[in-house]
């Protein structure tokens, strides 16, 4: 059963009592990786992309490529998923191209990169919503603002956390399958200046927003764990990632008991495959051929997201899934 809809995975995950990880991919290499993580450890997993953001020059090719690789791995349940779509077109692009799931993040205009009104986020969500589901595909949206930037930019400085009362009032208008909920984490690789604590993570608010949209998954933004090790080997060879924390393993593992379904990760595999690669290219000055450092790179980024997968609770998971496929339509 390749090709699965965010909202099957999802409410599996929710009678299983476990999560699912959300692992960013920007070339087929990743690809690779995740999907090689998901069959090592029996996992259905959720692929994600963010549209022109890869190492193609082109998303037409790319998410080609990249729903075609779901084929050869029949034995896992895979969602492909675009990430942080910022308008209804980019969203009906992905649909139209075979995506099984997109979001819709209307928290920010898409011009300004300011945080936008609730009832404009309703409306271009409830768009996307109406196409998506026309076509049996999931969507999630967005609810207060994420700091941070999906590159590691770091844009927006002011996080806006949801509101539980909203958080039923826009399920309600829009109908959306899943919820990105504001709790205070933030994107990329650089989040908080010390180990995060109750007045930086606001885990209540999970259950809180959990407790008045039971139909809808709840989804973690930002929650990598920016593990220090990986960041000194990449600093050892030549990187210069400022001292950083992130979202602990355990606060993770939390969350899936409190109302999460969804676990977004994209930096912790990505430094997992930075620090492989930088070892591997200061290690080898002979080499003209990138394959070897892709390659190492592509090994550690595996045992990296098949380790998440354990401490996420959706290893083991992949046969309990049986659902008829995704076909898009
Ligand atoms: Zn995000």
């Amino acid at each position: 059963m390749p090709l699965v809809t965010l909202r099957q995975a999802l409410d599996a995950a929710r009678s299983g009592g476990y999560g699912i990880g959300a692992f960013n991919v920007t070339d087929l290499v990743q690809v690779e990786a995740v999907l090689d993580a998901a069959a090592r450890t029996s996992s259905p997993v959720i692929v994600q992309t963010i549209a022109g953001a890869s190492a193609f020059g082109s998303d037409d090719l790319y998410w080609d490529l990249l729903l075609r690789s779901v084929a050869h791995y029949p034995q896992v349940p895979v969602v492909v998923h675009l990430d942080h779509g910022p308008d209804a077109d980019t969203c009906r692009r992905a649909i139209d191209a075979g995506f099984s799931s997109v979001m819709i993040d209307g928290s920010l205009d898409p011009v300004t990169h300011q945080p936008s009104s609730f009832d404009a986020n309703v409306a271009v969500t409830a768009e996307v919503v109406a196409y998506a589901h026309a076509r049996g595909v999931s969507v999630e949206g967005e609810l207060g603002t994420i700091g941070g930037s999906e590159d590691g930019g770091g844009t927006l400085k002011e996080i806006i956390l949801a509101d539980p009362d909203q958080a039923a009032d826009f399920v309600a208008r829009t109908g959306v399958d899943a919820l990105a909920v504001a709790i205070g984490t933030s994107h990329g690789a650089y989040k908080f200046t010390s180990p995060p604590d109750g007045t930086v993570l606001h885990m209540d608010l999970i259950s809180t927003i959990a407790a008045r949209v039971p139909g809808t998954h709840l989804v973690m933004h930002g929650s990598s764990s920016l593990p220090a090790d990986l960041r000194a080997t990449i600093n050892a060879h030549g990187g210069a990632l400022p001292e950083s924390w992130g979202v602990p393993e355990d606060e993770k593992a939390r969350s899936t008991k409190l109302g999460v379904t969804k676990i977004n990760q994209g930096m912790d595999s990505h430094m997992a495959y930075m620090a492989a690669l930088r070892t591997y290219l200061d290690t080898d000055r002979l080499s003209a051929d990138p394959a070897p450092a892709n390659r190492a790179g592509r090994v550690a980024m595996t045992d990296m997201v098949a380790e998440r997968m354990a401490v996420f609770g959706q290893a083991g998971h992949a046969a309990e899934i049986q659902v008829a496929p995704f076909v898009a339509r």
